[in-house]
Parts: C-alpha cells; sequence; structure tokens
C-alpha cells in the first residue's frame, strides 16, 4: 500500500451518486453527492459518475497521477470481474457493462462489486473488523444483507451471486421468506421480521404494554426493545428475536469461523442490548463451545460512510 495514493470510492444509490476521494488509511479527503438521474438511462448515470469524480479530484486537489482507480458499489447482481451489472432491479438495468463506459470516460481503471459487499470490505478495512483477516458482515434492516471477507479479500462466489447469507434456511418450512423458500434467516432476523413478531404479539395479548404506541401502524423495530423491561410479551418478542439471530450466526461461525462477525443495519442500534444477549446465545452454540475459538459479534462502525470506504477498498491490497 502506497500512502501517497488515492483512491475514489463511489457509492451508487437509485437517487444519489455519493463519491469520496479516500487515502490509503480510510479517510475521507474529500466528498460530494450528486443526484444519480436513474430515470435518464445508463449512459446519463454514467456520464453523472464521471463528472462527480472530476468534481471530487478538483475540488480535493488530488492530481490524477496520484489516484490508483474508481471503485464502486452497485445494488443488484454484479459480475465483478466482467465489470458488468448484471441485474439491477433499482435501476431497471441489465448487462450494463459499467467498469467499461466509466473507464472510457474517466480514463481510470474501474472496480465494482454489489453494494452490500462493498459495505461489508469497508468494514471489514477501517471499521469494526480492522484488525482482522477474516469477516463476516450481517446488515439487519429491511431485508437481510452480508458480506464475507476471507484473508482480506471479498469472497463473492460465481458471478458474485454468492454470499447471500440471509437466505440460509435456519428453521425447515418455517415463515415465508420474499426469495420464496421458508424459513431463511432473514424471515427472522430482519427488521420486517421483528416488526410482524412485534405485531402479532400485540394482536394476541390486548393487555400488553405495548398498545401504548396507539396501533400496530406505528411499530418499528425499536417497539419490543423500547418495551422489553416492562412488559413480558414485548421481552418474549425480543428473546425470540435474539435466539434465531444467534443461531443463524452460530451457522455462520461454524462454516467460516471469522475472527468477528460485524452486525449493522437499523437493528444494530440497538447496541449492547443486542449484543450481549446475542453473544451468550451464540458462545452457547458455536461447535466445540469453550474449547474453539470464540467468535465475538461487534456492532459496524462506518455506518453510511462504508459504501464510499468500501468502494475505495476494492482498489487496495492488503495482502
Ligand atoms: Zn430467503
Amino acid at each position: 500500500m502506497d500512502e501517497n495514493k488515492f483512491y475514489i470510492g463511489i457509492d451508487l444509490g437509485g437517487t444519489d451518486i455519493k463519491g469520496g476521494v479516500v487515502d490509503g488509511k480510510g479517510n475521507i479527503v474529500y466528498s460530494h453527492s450528486d443526484p444519480t438521474e436513474t430515470a435518464k438511462g445508463a449512459e446519463t448515470v454514467m456520464d453523472n459518475i464521471a463528472k462527480l469524480t472530476g468534481y471530487l479530484l478538483k475540488k480535493s486537489g488530488i492530481s490524477i497521477e496520484n489516484t490508483v482507480g474508481i471503485g464502486m458499489g452497485v445494488p443488484g447482481m454484479i459480475d465483478s470481474k466482467k465489470g458488468e451489472v448484471i441485474f439491477s432491479n433499482n435501476f431497471g438495468w441489465k448487462h450494463v457493462a459499467i467498469s467499461e463506459g466509466i473507464a472510457k470516460r474517466t480514463g481510470f481503471s474501474v472496480k465494482i462489486a454489489n453494494d452490500a459487499n462493498v459495505a461489508a470490505l469497508g468494514e471489514a478495512y477501517f471499521g469494526a473488523g480492522s484488525e482482522y483477516d477474516d469477516c463476516v458482515m450481517i446488515t439487519l434492516g429491511t431485508g437481510v444483507g452480508s458480506g464475507i471477507i476471507a484473508g482480506k479479500k471479498l469472497f463473492e462466489g460465481n458471478k458474485s451471486a454468492g454470499a447471500e447469507i440471509g437466505h440460509m434456511v435456519i428453521c425447515y418450512g418455517g415463515e415465508q421468506c420474499t426469495c420464496g423458500r421458508k424459513g431463511c434467516f432473514e424471515a427472522y432476523s430482519s427488521a420486517t421480521a421483528l416488526k410482524r413478531d412485534t405485531k402479532r404479539a400485540m394482536e394476541a395479548h390486548k393487555d400488553s404494554k405495548m398498545w401504548e404506541i396507539g396501533s400496530t401502524d406505528n411499530v418499528s423495530g425499536r417497539t419490543a426493545f423500547d418495551y422489553k423491561d416492562k412488559d413480558v410479551y414485548a421481552k418474549e418478542v425480543v428473546d425470540n428475536y435474539i435466539e434465531k439471530l444467534a443461531c443463524g450466526l452460530a451457522n455462520i461461525a461454524n462454516v467460516f469461523r471469522p475472527h468477528v462477525i460485524m452486525l449493522g443495519g437499523g437493528v444494530s442500534n440497538q447496541g449492547d442490548n443486542l449484543v450481549i444477549p446475542v453473544q451468550k446465545a451464540l458462545d452457547r452454540e458455536i461447535f466445540a463451545g469453550e474449547e474453539g475459538p470464540a467468535c465475538p459479534v461487534r456492532i459496524a462502525k462506518l455506518g453510511n460512510k462504508a459504501g464510499i470506504l468500501g468502494a475505495a477498498a476494492l482498489l487496495m491490497d492488503r495482502i
């Protein structure tokens, strides 16, 4: 790693393109975001990325010679080797050769990967996993996102279609998942699943203190956690959530035995309320128990900076 080199990290979203100039230590020297203009099509989006790149370099005062290239996280199914977006629901794209398009416009080499994988790489390099080689990141949001970093490198599988840990079944024939299977980790550990279970508990127990929020329409991923110390039904929801989450994390630990599992997404804002009981359940479930190496669970640190930093990290070689 050359400390005088800089990296352009782009976090491409459906609404905004977030970009930053990043140094080798993971400091964002300068950042800016522009509208993506998704509706105008792929060519316009690529024009906008190129424009943003030029603006970032101009404003940061970093020379082209000291810039290694452009790394980018893109939502959807990405063939990172070919630099192609195979399919992206957010953009309505199929087979868009985005790396080539941006390389032509900017003269820089371009590396891309799926945005969840890129965020995981950012955390592994510069966040909660920075001290470790093998990390798994789990994002507990609307769905369950995931990224696997093995030996400080992103593991993506064939056509980068792997690392979908959210769709590992933890309860055969269980809750319906959005992917078509039943009993997926995501169907128990997403914020969506937590809200579903909170609403069910309220409907089943009209005497629950959670009704203080007025209506099940007001249920959020926080509701059961907010009431767990004063309402037995809320506590049941939280305890069940923790057990299912720990079951999935134990499966991950048994397969990969990473140095750390990092939790991000909305539910991870619970901090110690989440990590302490999950760690306890994981320690109980993990293969070889106390005899094996522990698998610590940590809350992700970078928040929405993970996208830019992870994109820059695509261009870095830590081995
Ligand atoms: Zn699924």
